[in-house]
């Protein structure tokens, strides 16, 4: 007898007969053949987990199983598309279909009539080892896909250089007394990390060309980075810009939970955006996930292991990838709302008490790595956490906290008073600033370090003055701590605050933002040592200089960074009459 639905509420549905499932494994759940995955096991009934809208089964109608657990298919067509939570190709069904997305087993997640130009880099006789790769396509403008085998053994035949389709045996690989035959696409279950040789250690800037991040708060590559923010504070424009901006090969965008209207926002603007390190179309290396609010929670719930997996496929192949996820509180929700149909004992906020472990096994498949094929690549985990109010003491924004390196609070004032990036320098922190050091040293000669320690203490010092002075008024402040108000004024409106509108300023390249630094850290010690020598805050301030300062940016462009020579001599004049005067 097959394992039949006794009872069906809402994603979950408990099956009887069901001694034949496994945990884990992927089912096909009554007439309309919807995909579900057993979650427990208990006699011989089995609890399961159904990603797609379940108003239409009906009690006693049949589950079968498919002795695979949920998967992913990895192979070219990845890139430039959009799936959703359980890899359905939104994009061509949208075209074929509307909106409307058609449900049950069996649909075709990846293009098999496509021809792709293959390179067979497998020879006949090569012994070959798991990771090791057989073939190449050139699968955008961009970006080479490397197929990768799926067992250790011995190359037994290799197709010529041509066109396959997904489903072509192009290398057929002897492995014990099997003969696999290696086609252009592997499944991976989705909950299980894909092995690596070896980590490495956590090193080198990932660069953003956002001033804020690269030089106060460094993200790594391999890291992890939460970004919380309450609603409107600039998450989901942040997780835009590093999508567009990053220095790495591959984006896997997964919007999770938000409005239909947003990810229709997404999908609208990502065609239209470059790479600024290639100049070609951003979606060249790009691939988006999406689960819209309007979608089931389940394959919410799945949908950052599917971009996770895929993520980890493309370092395999030897790239640094960036996962970003906007927003995991819409993803702790699912979780929280599947918890409570399979009626488990609600921990702190009706959040199951596993909300903090599977955010940590989430954010655990982040870092850098050394290949099974001995190639180097990386994933770099960023997850937008969207806590209501921008309350940062609720659950997931403090289990999240637990499981990164680098926190990005944003702040409703500072978005209020469009200080964008709204991120807080008081309550963000990055724990890579030490570890990409000689990074820095490497990429620029010099150590920048010790400057960014300093204005950062400037910052700190601001918030102290400020206190002062709402006791006792500005006029009451001394010569130094006005002058440490002008300073961080420089250092927020000249440097942390970037406008993510403006051509010049939307993307800047390091070496000018070393270069602003500079600026900022010179009149910062003139300043300081004028004060020291006895000068008075009303003779050492002057408007235009703090005008041309905190200007810089836009002035200035990206390729004409001669030009500090210039604005350094202005405060070298201007420190310099001031003592004659
Ligand atoms: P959230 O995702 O946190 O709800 P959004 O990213 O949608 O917030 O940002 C809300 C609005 O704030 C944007 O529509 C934009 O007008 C403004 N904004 C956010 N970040 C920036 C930025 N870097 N530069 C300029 N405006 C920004
Ligand atoms: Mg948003």
């Amino acid at each position: 007898m097959n394992p039949r639905i006794k009872t069906i509420n809402g994603p979950v549905v408990i099956a009887d007969n069901a001694r034949k499932l496994t945990v884990r494994e992927m089912v096909s759940v009554g007439d309309l053949k919807l995909i579900g995955e057993v979650i427990s096991l208990e006699g011989d009934e089995a609890t399961i987990q159904v990603y797609e809208d379940t108003s239409g089964l009906k009690v006693n109608e049949n589950i079968m199983p498919t002795s695979r657990p949920l998967s992913v298919r990895l192979g070219p067509g990845m890139l430039g598309n959009m799936f959703d939570g359980i890899q359905r190709p939104l994009k061509k069904i949208m075209d074929e279909n509307g909106a409307f997305i058609p449900s049950g087993i069996g649909f075709e997640n990846l293009d098999e009539n496509k021809q792709w130009d293959v390179k067979i880099v497998a020879k006949v006789g090569q012994k070959i080892s798991k990771g090791d790769i057989y073939a190449t396509i050139k699968e955008t403008e961009t970006i080479e896909h490397r197929l990768m085998a799926s067992v250790d053994g011995e190359v037994v035949e290799a197709k010529e250089d041509g066109l396959y389709k997904l489903e072509d045996t192009v290398v057929k690989i002897k492995s014990g007394n099997k003969v696999v035959e290696e086609k252009l696409y592997q499944y991976w279950p989705v909950r299980k990390q894909r092995p690596v040789k070896s980590s490495m250690p956590i090193e080198k800037l990932f660069e953003t060309g956002q001033r804020v991040l690269d030089v106060f708060f460094p993200l790594a590559k391999g890291g992890t980075v939460a970004i919380p923010g309450g609603f409107g504070t600039g998450k989901t424009m942040l997780q835009h810009q590093l999508a567009q901006y990053s220095d790495v090969d591959i984006i896997i965008y997964i919007g999770c939970g938000e409005r239909g209207n947003e990810m229709t926002q997404v999908l609208e603007e990502f065609p239209d955006l470059i790479d600024p390190n290639t100049g070609k179309g951003l979606m060249e290396r790009t691939i988006l996930i999406a689960n819209t609010s309007n979608m089931p929670v389940a394959a919410r719930e799945a949908s950052i292991y599917t971009g996770i997996t895929m993520a980890e496929y493309f370092r395999d192949m030897g790239y640094d990838v960036a996962l970003m996820a906007d927003s995991s509180s819409r993803w702790a929700e699912a979780l929280r709302e599947i918890s409570g149909r399979l009626e488990e004992i609600p921990a702190e906020e009706g959040y199951p008490a596993y909300l903090g472990s599977r955010l940590s096994q989430f954010y655990e498949r982040a870092g850098y790595f050394k290949n099974l094929n001995g190639s180097e690549g990386s994933v770099t985990l960023i997850g937008a956490v969207s806590p209501s109010g921008g309350d940062f003491s609720e659950p997931v924004t403090e289990n999240t906290r637990r499981c990164v390196n680098v926190f990005l609070g944003l702040d409703r004032k500072l978005a209020y008073s469009r200080h964008y990036p709204a991120i807080n320098w008081l309550s963000s922190y990055s724990n890579y600033i030490e570890k990409i050091r000689s990074y820095y040293e490497e990429r620029l000669g010099r150590d920048i370090i010790a400057i960014r320690n300093k204005l950062m203490n400037v910052l700190l010092e601001e918030d102290e003055v400020r206190s002062i002075m709402m006791l006792v008024g500005e006029d009451a402040l001394s010569n130094s701590q006005k002058n440490t108000l002008d300073v961080s004024s420089l250092i927020r409106n000249g440097f942390l605050q970037q406008n993510a509108y403006n051509d010049i300023d939307k993307y800047v390249p390091l070496e000018k933002q070393v270069k602003m630094l500079d600026v900022i850290y010179n009149y910062y010690v003139k300043s300081t040592d004028a004060i020291k020598a006895g000068v008075s805050h009303k003779d050492i301030y002057n408007s235009k200089l703090i005008n041309d300062i905190t200007q810089m940016k836009y002035n200035i462009k990206n390729d004409e960074l001669d030009k500090f020579l210039y604005l350094n001599s202005e405060i070298d004049n201007h420190f310099i009459s001031i003592k004659k005067g």
